[in-house]
């Protein structure tokens, strides 16, 4: 799921920057890079001031295949260099390459924290990166700042030879999904799951296993894909958050997920399922 062994993260750059390097440049969480429909390529360069652009921020990644990537800031209303544009990351699922895609969703996360944590939060004073590792800290009250990460769980649940998808009101018109929601402070994933599924819809679900996880970087969660089984209950919808759910057979699916994400993960799972068991 959106694994990517390849790919060694790390902190402390190279000693020698001689070597050409992957280059992560974001204006926002727009990523820029070069457009040869239907690719888009990454920057490889030394450094990305070669490129002609001023990086308000740098921070080393790690290396894939050996090669070190880099992610940078540039302000707002920075002109990209001749052939290149900025690019939001949803978009470039599918024409950039996936593991450089993955990296990305890393980058832009990193890039995300370093602006947005500038001042410590209990005395305002600016704060310092760490170089060791990827956190900041107060050099006044000594308080650490990490990168923020948001655990959701998803859950597909299921009953016979049905799944259960709701739609929610920010959806795309006419998608339905798996169950999702971020997990409380002092829950278990599981717990969560249970809330959510019966905060949602009203159901109840037994038989919580483990499916896989992935990082969704929209704008910092850790999805945690579980299965799931109906324990009782009827579908009502409380919460105001969910316009419509309901038990599908595979063969009558509603609109789903694409390919990026771990709901889509989860369906494609069970339509296999039922089919190597008739
Ligand atoms: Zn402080």
């Amino acid at each position: 799921m959106a694994q990517n062994l390849k790919f060694i993260s790390g902190v402390v750059p190279p000693a020698e920057r001689s070597k050409p390097a992957w280059w992560f440049v974001f204006q926002q969480s727009k990523l820029l890079v070069y457009q040869e429909p239907p690719s888009a390529i990454l920057p490889c360069l030394v450094d990305i001031e070669e490129s002609g652009l001023t990086a308000l921020s740098k921070h080393y990644l790690g290396r894939l295949d050996n090669r070190p990537c880099y992610t940078a800031e540039v302000a707002e209303g920075t002109v990209p260099p001749a052939g290149m544009t900025f690019e939001g990351l949803r978009r470039l699922y599918g024409s950039l390459d996936e593991d450089l895609f993955w990296i990305a969703a890393r980058a832009v996360q990193i890039v995300d924290w370093d602006r947005t944590h500038r001042f410590c939060g209990r005395c305002g004073v600016p704060l310092n990166r760490k170089t060791t590792e990827r956190a900041k800290e107060c050099p006044q009250c000594c308080l650490l700042y990490f990168p923020r990460l948001a655990p959701a769980i998803i859950v597909l649940v299921q009953r016979g030879n049905q799944l259960l998808l709701a739609r929610s009101r920010h959806f795309m018109e006419g998608m339905y999904s798996a169950l999702a929601g971020f997990v409380e402070p002092g829950e278990s994933l599981e717990e969560a799951v249970v809330r959510e599924v019966r905060e949602e819809v009203g159901i109840e679900v037994k038989d919580i296993h483990y499916f896989a996880s992935q990082p969704w970087p929209f704008p910092h969660s850790l999805m945690i894909g579980f299965t799931a089984t109906y324990a009782g209950g009827e579908i009502s919808l409380n919460d105001g958050e969910i316009e419509n759910a309901g038990w599908f057979e595979v063969d009558r699916l509603p609109q789903i997920p694409g390919k990026i994400s771990i709901a889509r993960k989860l369906i494609d799972w069970f339509i296999e399922k039922q089919e190597r068991t008739g």
